[in-house]
């Protein structure tokens, strides 16, 4: 038997960049389960990452470990060497990303089977009428419709999401008064189970390529990039190789952007495998999230369904990765632990040796260069099935047309048109509110933000200016601060749009869907039912309505304000703006009728735009691609940026400066700044960044020297400042 490690070495979330080592309890400590360790005057829960039988430290000065909260790892080791390379890669904290990996209540070093507290009705509780308490109780009377809402019980969330703050001495009084009594209460799972009880479809001759691509490999890593234009298929795909590594006894972890595309692409997998499925992402509950996390650990979900975060999920048997709309910049987490999902899905599964899929009508330039160069083998489909054809799309020159309320004489009677035929039109505009600025016409005066550099927007229905970076609202200035001048509203929004059509279409209802129309819980799922059903005829929205959905009546798009994305101070607008057009004209003619995609512009000229609009997604990467080689972007370059901010307006540019001169000259390695960030204050604070450009070859060196010693500079502490690695955006 090998000697007993004596060190354990353990990940604590603290901002500092090593493990802390401890003395090992006498029989050893298994890698991956937490302990309760002391810390600085008190103690913590913390992950052990690694054992050894030295430490740096001498002997006399380890502390013991007190407890080891786990008889099985919460993490196993193909986990563990994923963390411990993304703290590595990202120059994270190790703490920080052992921490982003486990649910809440593991860190907070509950029991991985422990039960939570709910309350629910006695007998007396169930016949006490709250209406008699509404005047003289109303806290007590709106806890007792929670709890007549939740017969089985409620907990601690449950009912603070119906009560708010300070439900609880409410509920004690019930308790006392005999209404009420405490119950344990087994964790809800976030599982639904499959029926598998639709057949699939007889896939397509290029479908069934892509399928047995991946199913003679499932037993080795390999890389594959499905490549499908919108509506060819790609999730009868997915289906499919799911019900091969089901039967292989194999778990699948299917990684979606945003949890408002889960609904529909569960309902398809429930129908279709028989498994129990779980979903984890952000909307649960931290008991939920837990009990979701423990069925894919013991291995009892077939399916894991997640977002961003459940790329950590531990499985017993992973068969098979997929990452459903991999170009999503959702996959990059944008504060904290920088890491993308997508790239560490690519190292999990190689970890594993198993395939992963990566699947897209808009693939990422990253993936298509990756596949250029060798590394992910390309799947491709390049039409949808059976009758259905893809949207022809049309540039509407804005400077020639004639406007009304935002929309041009060309859109208006297509509306017209095809409203006419009884089809569905959907209209994209990416602005919520009514209009981006608050304008004087007197003097040109606009509202800005008070403690960012930015435009506030009017929100007409709830009447105020908001703030969209900083949240900041208020009354719209009634006149003009400089000029006592008429305020007006200028620009578009979705609100603003729903207005024109409004007055343009009186008998047509319409559906708004963007973050102010939905959100209340449920509401978006509402409204994506009666669209479904066809009871609304317009659809306005953000891109909120273009990811996932499918409206099979909808046979006109209309593109509100394309060149939003055309000059973006990023190099990378215009990949997403191609990325969003492609996908909201993929809403279009899924059905067995042709679509129509209108797109209007002030600039019907611009060379990439009509690229995409003449030739195709694939034609616009090309050419995009060629245009980041020429200028030494990513992805033939990565990219690094350091941002700071802080209160006072010198001290992010002076740690940014010492920063730079703490990287000297270094070969093949760019530093372009300090420069003010694109929005220079927000939120009250001023921003300055640095990018550091390079060969990857180059970089990452370069890296590992440079980004343990940010913390050491001089000021460091004065400002907020974060690494980013591979930023997706330059913001
Ligand atoms: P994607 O995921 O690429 O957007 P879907 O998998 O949602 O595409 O497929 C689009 C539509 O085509 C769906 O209604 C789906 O049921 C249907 N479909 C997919 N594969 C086939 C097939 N082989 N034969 C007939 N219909 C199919
Ligand atoms: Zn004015
Ligand atoms: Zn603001």
């Amino acid at each position: 038997m090998p000697a007993v490690a004596g060190i354990a070495r353990v990940a604590i979330r603290t901002p500092l960049y090593h493990l802390f080592d401890y003395l090992a309890p006498a029989g050893g400590v298994t890698p991956g389960t937490r302990v309760r360790v002391p810390f600085g005057r008190g103690e913590t829960i913390g992950l052990v990452v690694e054992t050894a039988d030295s430490s740096t430290l001498e002997r006399s000065r380890l502390k013991p470990v007190r407890e080891v909260l786990d008889d099985r790892p919460v993490l196993d080791t193909i986990l563990l060497r994923l963390l411990t390379w993304a703290a590595d890669y990202y120059h994270q904290p190790p703490g920080e990303v052992f921490a982003a990996a486990l649910p809440r209540l593991l860190r907070a070093g509950r029991q991985q089977l422990a039960t939570v507290t709910a309350w629910r009705l006695t007998a007396e509780g169930r016949r006490a009428d709250p209406d008699a308490r509404r005047k003289r109780a109303p806290r007590q009377a709106a806890a007792l419709d929670c709890l007549a809402q939740h017969t089985d019980g409620a907990d601690a969330e449950t009912i603070e999401s119906a009560m708010g703050d300070g439900w609880r001495p409410v509920m004690r009084r019930l308790e006392s008064n005999g209404l009420v009594t405490r119950i344990e209460q087994r964790r809800p799972e976030p599982v639904v189970t499959g029926e598998a009880g639709v057949a699939g479809f007889e896939l397509s001759q290029s479908q069934r390529d892509a399928v047995d691509a991946v199913a003679t490999r499932l037993d080795e890593f390999g890389a594959f990039l499905l490549d499908g234009v919108t509506g060819s298929g790609k999730t009868e795909v997915y289906l499919q190789l799911a019900q091969r590594v089901l039967a292989a006894g194999k778990q699948v972890l299917v990684l979606v952007p945003e949890i408002g595309l889960t609904p529909q692409l569960v309902g398809r997998f429930r129908r279709r495998l028989d498994t129990s499925i779980v979903l984890l992402h952000s909307g649960l509950g931290d008991s939920e999230r837990l009990s979701g996390w423990r069925a894919a650990h013991e291995g009892r979900a077939g399916v894991i369904v997640g977002t961003r975060s459940a790329v950590f999920t531990p499985l017993t048997q992973p068969g098979l990765v997929i990452v459903d709309e991999e170009h999503d910049t959702s996959y990059k987490q944008q504060e904290g632990f920088r890491y993308s999902a997508r790239d560490l899905a690519v190292l999990r599964a190689r970890l594993h040796g198993i395939p992963l899929l990566l699947g897209s009508a808009t693939p990422s330039l990253e993936s298509l260069h990756n596949v250029d160069r060798g590394r992910y083998e390309r799947l491709e489909l390049p039409a949808r099935p059976g009758a259905a054809t893809l949207p022809a799309m049309e540039l509407l020159d804005m400077r020639r047309e004639p406007v009304d309320g935002g929309l041009s004489g060309t859109l208006v009677n297509a509306m017209r048109e095809h409203l006419a035929d009884g089809r569905q039109v959907l209209l994209f505009l990416n602005r919520r509110g009514f209009a981006p600025a608050w304008f004087c016409g007197g003097c040109g005066w606009i509202a800005p933000c008070r403690r960012c550099d930015a435009r506030m927007t009017l929100h007409q229905h709830a009447g105020r200016l908001r703030c969209h970076h900083c949240g900041a609202e208020r009354q719209p200035e009634a006149d003009c601060t400089e000029c006592s001048g008429e305020m007006m509203p200028v620009g578009m929004g979705t609100e603003r749009i729903e207005e024109t059509i409004t007055r343009l279409f009186p008998g047509d209802s319409i559906a708004r869907i963007d973050r102010d129309s939905t959100r209340r819980r449920g509401s978006l799922e509402n409204l994506l039912a009666e669209i479904q059903r066809g009871e609304r005829r317009i659809l306005i929205g953000t891109q909120m309505l273009t990811k996932g959905h499918h409206f099979p009546d909808v046979t006109l798009v209309g593109i509100v304000d394309a060149d939003q994305g055309l000059f973006g101070t990023d190099p990378r607008s215009s990949e997403r703006l191609a990325q969003l057009v492609i996908q909201v004209a993929g809403r279009a003619g899924r059905a067995d009728r042709a679509g129509r995609v209108l797109i209007q512009t002030q600039c019907p000229q611009h060379p990439l735009l009509n690229i995409l609009v003449r030739d195709g997604y694939a034609e616009f990467a090309s050419a995009a691609l060629q245009e980041r080689e020429a200028a030494g972007w990513p992805p033939y370059t990565a990219l690094a940026l350091l941002r700071a901010e802080a209160a006072d307006e010198s001290l992010p540019v002076k740690f940014l400066e010492r920063a730079r001169r703490l990287a000297g000259q270094v070969d093949e390695v760019a530093i372009l700044g300090p420069v003010a960030a694109p929005m220079p204050r927000r939120a009250g604070r001023y921003r300055a960044q640095l990018l550091v450009q390079g060969p990857r070859s180059a970089l990452r060196p370069f890296l590992s020297g440079w980004a343990p010693q940010l913390a050491e500079i001089d000021g460091a502490r004065r400002v907020r400042w974060s690494l980013d690695i591979d930023p997706v955006d330059l913001f």
